[in-house]
């Protein structure tokens, strides 16, 4: 192992973060970030390492390069394995070379984890291939960053208009008049090509392509700010027609996913895949009670006819117990099972197990008959399901004969996550739409955020995944906007994307 690492987090886009660097992330003892690199790759590191935050902060200043050197060094010494996270690449722009310096000076040793740099990584998302055979034999990174009141600017203008390299630039949107400038009058033509990519690989993701002379204008007129790279050259005329991230439906819209985070990954990839900015708010958890109940009717099962599973949580918990109690699927060979929906249907499937029934329509009183139909009448039911849940299955099926268990094996409890990432997105104007998955969320959701502090923020709207549901958020004074026709998470998802593109 080496002492420190130095590591690309690449542009933005957490998917583009190589192998190598998620490894050492996983290792480390101690992780300094900045600004750049996103936050949620944090996740891969170890819960007990120490995280230092080293970037910019609600217009602070970040800290000074001295002070990381000294930490990330003084760290070292004690022995401590030291990611040191940034940005697209260390080595481009990143002062990876002068952190390297001071690490080798130190008389420690350093590994380099090359990341993709947003000079290719934002011009690719924004439909702009930086070489092309047809526009340009070479590129150029260059940094914009230079003092426009420096006499002897270290770049020589004349060279880059020579070259017809694509030219890219780093740091450059506060200079680009200069950069615009200085690129005309060396022999750049005013008319060439010349494109914008803000927040590049992310779901804040803006651009536009422009003409060397009008684009400080426009950059101007559209509030183009850090960070950005500029792109100058014929290949920026591509985007028109390979422009592919940013047609995705829901991109730069925010969504409130409300769902316990352990389940919520789903639902999270059909909205980041969409495009959108997800706001992950989990206002339940889910928790195991305690298996005692539940081994007692696992060793009882020969007992009943039918296994009613309502959700993926009671699939999991009582598999779970099943297999701490030395059984397996044979067990359950006598026994007819049902699942409430496609996603309990999914979960049985994962153990081997082909669900006998599986209603067309996802609520309670469909299951009813569906079971009646099946011929549960007069037969006994066992039901592995949340300690607090709608009773409706229960108590129709008893209704109509059957010998119904209840068997709790889990319960969502209020989680409580800090509002405040969500209440800047509602003020913002980012958070277009509020998800529920489950009545519960909907509570919890409100029991986090009043009814009175969300009715201010008219622009959000919200989607539930069915009927119960939305009757539960009506009961708080809100209409759900959005409710597809299938009660499922891809369906939920999908009546999102055709509000958004209405
Ligand atoms: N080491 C980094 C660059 C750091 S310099 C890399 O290899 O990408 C900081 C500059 O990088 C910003 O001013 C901006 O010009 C550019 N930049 C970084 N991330 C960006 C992104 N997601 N979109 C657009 N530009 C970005």
């Amino acid at each position: 192992m080496a002492d420190v690492y130095l590591i690309g987090a690449g542009p933005g886009d957490p998917g583009l973060l190589t192998i190598r660097a998620r490894d050492i992330l996983g290792l480390a003892d101690v992780v300094v970030y900045d600004y750049l690199a996103n936050r949620c790759l944090l996740s891969y590191a170890r819960d007990e390492a120490e995280i230092v935050y080293v970037g910019k902060k609600g217009g602070q200043h970040t800290v000074p390069q001295e002070e990381i050197n000294a930490l990330v060094i003084d760290r070292a010494r004690q022995g401590k394995t030291v990611a040191r996270l940034k940005g697209g690449d260390p080595f481009v722009f990143g002062r990876g070379g002068e952190e390297a310096e001071e690490i080798v000076a130190a008389g420690l040793s350093y590994e380099v984890v090359p990341g993709v740099t947003a000079g290719v990584a934002a011009a690719a998302y924004a439909g702009i291939p930086v070489t092309h055979r047809a526009h340009t034999p070479s590129v150029a990174f260059i940094t914009g960053h230079e003092d426009p009141a420096k006499q002897e600017s270290a770049h020589d203008w004349e060279a880059y208009a020579r070259s017809k390299s694509t030219l890219v630039f780093y740091m450059g949107v506060a200079n680009l008049a200069m950069i615009a400038d200085r690129l005309m009058a060396a022999g750049r033509p005013p008319d060439e090509p010349c494109a914008l990519v803000r927040w590049g690989t992310t779901c804040r993701q803006r651009s536009f392509v422009s003409r060397l002379r009008d684009v400080a204008a426009e950059a101007r007129a559209r509030g183009y700010k850090a960070p950005s790279i500029i792109i100058v050259g014929g290949v920026c005329a591509l985007k028109g027609s390979l422009d592919w991230f940013e047609k995705r439906p829901l991109l730069g819209k925010g969504v409130v996913v409300t769902r316990a985070r352990e389940q919520a990954s789903g639902l999270v990839e059909e909205f980041r895949s969409r495009g959108a900015c997800v706001y992950e708010f989990p206002t339940i958890a889910v928790a195991d009670l305690d298996s005692g109940p539940v081994e007692q009717a696992v060793l009882g099962l020969a007992e009943y006819d039918w296994l009613v599973f309502t959700s993926v949580n009671g699939v999991r918990r009582f598999w779970e117990v099943l297999w701490e109690v030395g059984l397996d699927a044979r067990i359950l060979a006598g026994l007819e099972i049902a699942a409430i929906g496609p996603a309990t249907a999914e979960a049985l499937i994962d153990r081997g197990l082909r669900p006998d029934f599986v209603p067309d329509k996802y609520v309670a009183e469909h299951v009813v008959q569906g079971l009646l139909d099946k011929g549960v009448a007069n037969k006994k039911v066992l039901i592995p399901r949340a300690l607090k849940a709608r009773e409706v299955l229960p108590r129709e099926l008893e209704r109509a004969g059957a010998r119904v268990t209840v068997l709790p094996v889990y319960e969502t409890v209020l989680s409580g996550p800090d509002p405040a990432e969500v209440l800047e997105g509602l003020e913002s104007g980012e958070i277009v739409y509020v998800t529920f998955t489950s009545s519960s969320t909907v509570e919890n959701f409100f029991a986090r955020i009043a009814p009175e502090t969300m009715g201010r923020f008219g622009q959000a709207r919200f989607a539930c995944i069915g009927p119960v549901t939305a009757e539960t958020l009506a009961g708080f004074g809100f209409k759900a906007h959005i409710q597809p026709a299938e009660y499922t998470v891809p369906a939920l998802a999908e009546a999102v994307v055709r509000d958004a593109t209405a």
